[in-house]
């Protein structure tokens, strides 16, 4: 089999440091001139860091900034994490498009089905995804769990008994320390009602050192629990990645990947196929591909719905079956598979999908590259 890569190191530090994911927290970049130690920053880049701060969080783990090319400012892996101008510009952007808030009967407990719940149970992760669907409250303080605040949501669950099914999510599960983990698991495991335990986390992507062989002993005292990650590039489809996958399937956890959709970093066949082949070679199951939703400054990521269609469609019969993840809409009503047979026809420039329970959804479908001229330049 061909080995993945090893990551580049682009800073001068002894081995146990850059693998330590404490290090790698604590010298995460924040700033254009920290930047500068990775890549040759763009005037656009530059700008962008100093208008969106007070929007929009920028961090970056060095481990992931050095897998970012230092001269193409189109680089797959920049374009996630460092803001753009183009950020500025998305009138049609919501700041809670899957109406999340008004799901939650407690605080960052997001109910959409009878039997699972989203728990976010923190607000932090190890950097910020530009597109990401929950930038309202990643890294913003008013949605941080106090102690108590967790033993609400805990308390609203054991009341729940229809609840089976929980997703730990945020922000990112595996930035807190295994005690606080082990203590939120062992709880969770204490409720009869709650069968499965799910971590969504992006840190054997982003910080894979984070995924010791002490955090995977201890997971593999309260399962089941099922991993989601989110690769969405085949450059980060590295050794060390491959590694921290390795350590949580060892360890019982069948790991799965949700990636995003995202204009001019995944939306071409030959990148999906080889980023969903990779994982496969991975033992990480691609498992769904999201649209991107229509969310405040993201219009520079949004595909055409049927550009994706045909995307996914393209690769029937070129890869296997099971390397084809299952491309979705979100809806304020659940997920919605995204197929031609699916869509239940157009309203102007909408597309009207049928959820589970027979909702009709209107999405607004993204303008191509062409019309909207909203792809980012350099
Ligand atoms: S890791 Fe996930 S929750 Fe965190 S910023 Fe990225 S997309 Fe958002």
């Amino acid at each position: 089999m061909t080995p993945f890569p090893r990551a580049p190191r682009r800073l001068d530090v002894p081995d146990a440091d850059w693998w330590d994911a404490g290090w790698q927290l604590r010298n995460r970049i924040r700033t254009a001139a920290e930047l500068a130690r990775y890549v040759d920053p763009a005037p656009d880049e530059v700008r962008a860091i100093g208008a969106l701060a007070a929007r929009f969080r920028f961090v970056i783990t060095p481990y992931y900034a050095a897998l970012m090319d230092r001269s193409d400012p189109a680089c797959p892996i920049r374009r996630q994490v460092v803001p753009r101008t183009a950020e500025l510009d998305d009138p049609l952007g919501l700041a809670d498009p899957l109406d999340e808030v008004a799901h939650s009967p407690v605080k960052n407990v997001i109910r959409v089905y009878r039997d699972r719940i989203a728990f976010c149970v923190n607000n932090e992760c190890a950097l910020y995804c530009r597109y990401c669907l929950r930038k309202r409250m990643v890294g913003e303080p008013e949605w941080a769990m106090k102690k108590r605040e967790l033993e609400t949501a805990l308390d609203w669950i054991r009341a729940t008994p229809a609840i089976r099914d929980v997703l730990l999510t945020g922000g990112d599960p595996l930035v807190f320390s295994d005690d606080r983990l082990a203590w939120l698991l062992g709880e969770l495991r204490r409720i009869p009602h709650v069968e499965i335990i799910r971590l969504g986390t992006r840190l054997p992507v982003t910080l894979p050192f984070r995924v010791t062989d002490a955090l995977c002993r201890m997971l593999a005292e309260h399962h089941p629990i099922w991993v989601n990650t989110h690769f969405n590039h085949p450059k980060e489809l590295t050794a060390e990645a491959a590694a921290a996958c390795d350590r949580l399937l060892r360890a019982g956890c069948p790991v799965g990947n949700q990636s995003v959709l995202l204009r001019g970093i995944n939306d071409d066949p030959a990148t999906m196929q080889a980023l969903c082949e990779g994982l496969v070679r991975m033992r990480v199951r691609p498992y769904y591909c999201y649209q991107a939703q229509l969310l405040e400054g993201t219009a520079h990521f949004r595909v055409p719905i049927e550009r994706g269609l045909d995307l996914f469609e393209g690769l029937r019969g070129r890869t296997s079956g099971f390397a084809i993840p299952v491309y979705l809409l979100d809806t304020p009503h659940g997920k919605v598979p995204l197929a031609r047979s699916r869509l239940r026809g157009r309203e102007g420039d909408y597309v009207v999908v049928e959820a589970w329970d027979g909702a009709l959804w209107r999405e607004l479908n993204p303008l191509d590259d062409e019309r909207d001229g909203a792809r980012a330049k350099p």
